[in-house]
């Protein structure tokens, strides 16, 4: 049993160097936060991409971060799916304020436009960080964030609410003690933890104990997980570039493994989206996996299943019997591997005691919610906004970085970079410079609303039609980004 642990003040005396006056009671009506609240620390939830550029915003202005990380290392989540290539070049991978720590150390910068994969933008990017000595002293690894609340209020209690600092209770190894914040920026992801099979959002019947047979995204088919897939009947589940990838690499195995076969069960009526816009998606690796799945499909090298409905597991032999619905027909499969490539969804148990301002059906922050709404929009493209946008009714708390997309899976690491930016210049007091927003995004080529759902093209958001890469600059004080511009085109730009 854990054993309730010590409040830890977990900033070292006189390391807070410059205690600013944050965003904490910056909203007028808000009430001015308790004396030495300020001085605490800015706890980072999650050492991931957007968690450490978090930390060097906030050092650049001269705030105290303190990261706190579930894994042994930084970037525990990316090495997870270390042998996946992003599609986004190293130009669109690092950020500015993390580039800034870094250089000063002798670190050699990657090739720009190279394309890493996870593990790369581990060793080469997130470590090297993470090993700068302003970030090392602020890091604490194999720490779990159990909860995050008011110190002496919970999320019932309004009076003096804003006033108080936030509690982050964390575990650490077997021992749990609490850390005292001035504010929390969660950039926590949601690598981890996957949506269930069941179309309805519930596990489908059985699908607690498939077992072996059911696998969670992006094994490492070519490598490390191989043998469970050469020569063996696998049903890949999803939509998204993580199934596209493993589409793939399973087609790449069964040119070297007899009897391997793949079958891919999508919810809708079409692949469109997903197959991209090809040579007009201004990232062109992204692009390229659109079209090779494409090929694949048509080849029939991959066996599409569309408007699958999955409701019942059975084990089988050494694999498992797949009952449901597709369409209008009965689906009777029987396959070895299953792949869950549904996609992920937040933890949102930690945040309980809080105060968030979500949408109701992405899970995301609300205000995202129309920008990114995969019903809407599937390509990534997103104004950019900052912490206007990203606050919640409980000041100083932000979920960020994947996390603050909710279900959305179409975040970006340089929206992540730019959002972190923000928090960090409103948390110092620095208004103008956190509504100041602006993103640099490539532009997919294609967008769902383009594709209506039997597959055919619709006028849709047009991307496709004129895909360029703008930089939105795009801000109103308070509000931080102008609603009805939701991709970057020609004509766009500057609707401020
Ligand atoms: C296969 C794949 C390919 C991708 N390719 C691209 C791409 O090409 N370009 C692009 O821009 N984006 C890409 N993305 C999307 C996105 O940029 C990445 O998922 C990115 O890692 C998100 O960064 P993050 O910091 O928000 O979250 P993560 O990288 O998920 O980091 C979150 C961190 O928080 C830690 N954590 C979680 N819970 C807790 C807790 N309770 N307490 C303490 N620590 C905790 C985790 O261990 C993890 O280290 C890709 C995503 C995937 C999965």
């Amino acid at each position: 049993m854990v054993a309730h642990g010590r409040l830890a003040q977990a900033h070292r005396p006189g390391e807070v160097a410059h205690a600013r006056r944050p965003v904490l009671a910056g909203r007028d009506e808000r009430e001015e936060p308790q004396p030495g609240r300020v001085a605490l620390p800015v706890v980072v939830v999650g050492a991931g991409p957007v968690g450490l550029a978090a930390a060097a915003h906030l050092l650049e202005r001269g705030l105290e971060p303190l990261v706190l990380e579930q894994g042994e290392l930084a970037g525990a989540a990316v090495s997870a799916w270390g042998h996946v290539r992003l599609f986004s070049p190293w130009r669109y991978d690092i950020d500015a304020a993390a580039r800034r720590l870094l250089e000063p150390t002798g670190w050699v910068a990657p090739d720009p436009e190279a394309l890493p994969t996870g593990a790369e933008l581990v060793d080469r990017y997130l470590r090297p960080l993470s090993e700068t000595a302003p970030i090392a002293g602020r890091l604490r690894t194999r720490a779990r964030v159990l909860g995050i609340t008011h110190d002496g209020a919970d999320k019932t209690r309004s009076l003096g609410r804003d006033r108080m600092p936030y509690r982050v209770r964390v575990m650490t190894g077997g021992a749990v003690d609490d850390v005292l914040a001035q504010a929390v920026i969660d950039t926590s992801g949601t690598w981890g933890r996957s949506n269930p099979l069941g179309v309805g959002g519930l596990p489908a019947l059985g699908e607690a104990d498939a077992g072996d047979a059911l696998c969670g995204p992006l094994p490492d088919i070519l490598g490390a997980d191989r043998a469970d897939f050469a020569g063996r009947h696998t049903l890949m589940v999803g939509m998204g570039h993580s199934p596209a990838n493993s589409l793939l690499a399973l087609v790449e195995l069964a040119e070297s493994a007899p009897g391997t076969r793949i079958t891919w069960a999508i919810r809708g009526g079409s692949a469109r989206r997903l197959f991209g816009g090809g040579t007009d998606d201004e990232l062109p690796a992204r692009g390229l996996l659109g079209t090779r799945l494409k090929e694949a499909t048509e080849s029939g090298h991959v066996t599409l299943v569309r408007w699958t409905s999955i409701e019942q597991l059975v084990p089988s032999g050494d694999g498992v019997r797949v009952l449901g619905r597709s369409r209008d027909d009965l689906l009777d499969l029987t396959v070895s591997r299953i792949v869950n490539a549904t996609g992920f969804r937040p933890d949102l148990d930690i945040t309980r005691e809080i105060r968030l301002d979500l949408d109701p059906a992405l899970e995301c922050v609300r205000g995202l919610a129309e920008l990114i709404d995969p019903n809407q929009h599937s390509c990534g493209t997103v104004p950019p906004h900052g912490e206007a946008l990203l606050a919640h009714p409980d000041a100083g708390f932000y979920l960020a970085g994947m996390k603050s997309y909710g279900r959305a899976p179409t975040f970006l690491l340089a929206t992540g970079y730019e959002q972190v930016r923000s928090i960090a210049a409103a948390l110092a007091g620095d208004r103008a410079a956190a509504d100041r927003v602006h993103l640099d995004l490539p532009a997919t080529g294609v967008c769902s609303t383009d594709v209506t759902e039997d597959g055919s093209e619709s006028s849709g958001c047009g991307t496709s039609a004129e895909p360029q890469l703008v930089t939105l600059r795009v801000g109103a004080p308070g509000l931080g980004f102008a609603t009805g511009v939701t991709h970057g085109r020609a004509g766009d730009a500057d609707a401020s």
